[in-house]
């Protein structure tokens, strides 16, 4: 808080009143803050691929091009940390696309208990671990109103990271509960979990658990703050729950008016 004051005085020498003006200027402080957060953040994300990778670069230019066994591994090392900045930079534009002001969503009517099938059956289809899937969908239809390219993306992310945290032979649960305004989505994991400290920030930027880990695993630590992002776009809200060790399970909800439907009936 910053305070200014101005004294009123008469022509006379006379000390008629004073005003004091009060700033808020915690909320813009704030801003401030994290945006220099944020600069810090990408340069720190961006060097630690580029000086690997230059390391990597410099023994192969010193001779270890000509060995048969360490060259194909120090350039893999190089390729997987391209990809990394190459999904780092897609996540950053897609969050400054989401900045901006102007930022619409393009909706479609869905029946969302179908939309969200098609979506597991592509991780059943495609998934490499022994994770067992678990549906709780209902057979009536859904009908909300989303952008699907949106909506995919947040399920991805949550979906993606329900497999990567799983240990080998869990359960993921999938649920759709149709709440009185809303439609509420759950996926629920058996995988490490997290501290209950943690569980409210994993929606920041950048956060992550076990920084070490995640990045071993390929994460950005982007994907829920975009999910985040873009289910507050559509006037839902996300969340998680978790209990260490046992599992985590992650929420968000979807505006729903049951009246709309017998439109589309
Ligand atoms: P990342 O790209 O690192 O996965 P996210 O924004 O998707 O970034 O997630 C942020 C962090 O939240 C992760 O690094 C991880 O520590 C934690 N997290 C997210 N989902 C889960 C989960 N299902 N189980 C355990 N930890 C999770």
């Amino acid at each position: 808080l910053r305070v200014s004051f101005s004294v009123i005085q008469k022509e006379s020498g006379l000390i008629d009143g004073v005003i004091a003006v009060l700033y808020d200027i915690t909320e813009q402080e704030k801003i401030e803050q994290e945006r220099r957060e944020f600069v810090a953040n990408v340069s720190h994300e961006l060097r630690t691929p580029l000086t690997t990778m230059r390391s990597y670069l410099e023994a192969l230019a010193d001779g270890a091009w000509k060995d048969d066994e360490i060259a194909p591994q120090f350039l893999n090392v190089t390729q997987t940390e391209t990809e990394r900045m190459i999904r780092l930079v897609n996540d950053l534009l897609q969050l400054s696309k989401l900045d901006r002001t102007e930022y619409r969503i393009n909706k479609d009517f869905v029946n969302f208990t179908v939309f969200f099938d098609k979506i597991i059956d592509r991780f059943e289809m495609t998934k490499s671990q022994h994770v067992s899937f678990v549906r709780n969908i209902p057979k009536e239809a859904l009908f909300v109103e989303i952008d699907t390219d949106k909506i995919t993306q947040v399920l991805d992310n949550i979906i993606s990271n329900a497999l990567k945290y799983s240990p080998e032979g869990g359960k993921v649960t999938f649920t759709i509960d149709k709440l009185s305004s809303d439609i509420q989505i759950r996926i629920k994991d058996e995988g490490v979990g997290i501290p209950k400290e943690s569980v409210n920030k994993i929606f920041d930027r950048f956060y992550r658990v076990d920084k070490a880990r995640t990045r071993k695993l390929g994460g950005t630590g982007l994907g829920l703050a975009i999910a985040k992002e873009m289910i507050l776009a559509h006037g839902g809200d996300i969340w998680a729950q978790s209990v260490e060790g046992q599992g985590t399970t992650v929420f968000f909800t979807i505006p729903y008016n049951p009246e709309q439907e017998d439109e589309w009936e």
